[in-house]
């Protein structure tokens, strides 16, 4: 993780501030949900620009990439940098404040033209890339009511009463993705099976196992492509008595190889979050799911320890990432519930913006699992975790 590089420019030749519909000049522009297009609210003008392209740095092959290849987007973030962000009207000549933690476009209120943070600016808000939504609104609606409506007979009746699948809405999420390109040495003990036998009396056999173990030591480069981790700190809290936030990250993967360059006009109705993690502020986080694939690439490397292996000890070299930040889109659904101990909890419905997968945590009603345990015992199982798997449409 040495020698950083000069990072790559992804955005600051862009403009802030109004940005005109290239046939008629309005401002009013916004995506067309379900495609990667970008329309005109007054000529109706159509287009589609193009895919985010980091240029000749992330050519560079997974295995040939050497030390920490940025962009000018993942910039480590300035800490006194604020998050609003004062942007001249160049309509009427107004000064329009964004919040930037929660926007990136704002609407000036005296000449009604929309204004565009498209240039990165020190605290993090602007990416290099983003992920349109391609699942509409109704779509994500449907979804959720029907993650919902399969665990109904659980929920409380007061989320039962108050489930509006019309307040669902759509976020763009701040994600890092990193290449890496890396060497694991990983060692533990093996066990293959030598005889199986049982003893004891006719009506009270055990069976026994005879194994030898084996000292199994693997040593090999590897690469990843695309990590996805979360750049927010309070999208990674995933303190469970609190919230649900992890819910998020069970909505993975994304279709990350598709996104477009940055452009704030793909903002219409959504509200983005900020990244307030740099790369040193992932990278425990990194390291960690680094780790967990060195551990199944060796396992997948020493196939006949038909008892299994336990690995012990794990050396990791990274010899080099390369990082992009992006925004990914995701419907939420979300709900407040006032325990009767008086604590609170955030409970989430998430819905990836590309693939429809659908996962959540709804209040349940702690009698009626009970019943239902002693009527349908395998039920309860899938309903008392937090986090309920639901299939995509
Ligand atoms: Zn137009
Ligand atoms: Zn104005």
């Amino acid at each position: 993780m040495s020698d950083i590089q000069e990072p790559v420019d992804t955005g600051n030749d862009k403009r802030d501030g109004l940005d005109r519909c290239p046939r008629c000049g309005a401002t009013e522009i916004g995506p067309v949900v379900g495609t990667h297009k970008l329309q005109c609210a007054f000529c109706r003008y159509e287009w589609e620009p193009g895919a985010f392209d980091a240029g000749a740095a992330f050519d560079v092959p997974l295995d040939e990439i050497v030390g920490t290849v940025t962009t000018t987007g993942v910039a480590d973030i300035e800490a006194a940098a604020s998050t609003m962000v004062t942007l001249k009207c160049q309509g009427c000549g107004a000064e329009v404040v964004i919040d930037t933690g929660r926007s990136l476009q704002a609407r000036c209120h005296w000449c009604r033209q929309v204004l565009s943070q498209n240039t990165q600016i020190p605290n993090g808000a602007v990416p290099d890339a983003l992920l349109p939504f391609t699942v509409t609104h109704p779509q994500a609606v449907e979804l959720i009511r029907g993650f919902a409506s399969r665990r109904r007979m659980f929920a409380l009746k007061r989320f039962r009463e108050e489930f509006v699948p019309e307040n669902v809405v759509g976020v763009y999420m701040p994600y890092l993705l990193v290449d890496g390109n890396l060497h694991a040495d990983i060692a533990g003990q093996g066990e293959i099976k030598t005889r199986t036998y049982q003893r004891g009396p006719d009506n009270n056999k055990t069976t026994y196992y005879d194994a030898d173990v084996y000292r199994v030591t693997r040593s090999f480069d590897f690469t990843v492509d695309d990590l996805t981790v979360e750049s927010s700190s309070a999208r990674a809290d995933l303190d469970t008595s609190r919230n649900t936030n992890n819910v998020i990250n069970t909505i993975l993967p994304f279709d990350t190889k598709n996104a477009v360059a940055y452009d704030a006009r793909y903002m219409g109705d959504f509200t983005s979050e900020k990244r307030d993690l740099d790369i040193a502020g992932v990278m425990p986080t990194v390291r960690h799911q680094l780790l967990s694939i060195a551990r199944q690439t060796a396992t997948d490397a020493a196939p006949g320890y038909d008892r299994g292996i336990r690995w012990e000890s794990e050396q990791l070299d990274v010899k080099g990432t390369r990082w992009v930040a992006v925004l990914l889109p995701v419907w939420l659904y979300s709900y407040y519930e006032k325990k009767s101990d008086g604590s609170a909890f955030l409970h989430y419905i998430a819905v990836n913006g590309r693939t429809g997968e659908t996962m959540g945590s709804i209040p349940v009603n702690v009698p009626k699992l009970v019943v239902a345990a002693l009527v349908v015992g395998a039920v309860l199982e899938a309903i008392a975790i937090p986090i309920v798997a639901a299939s995509a449409w």
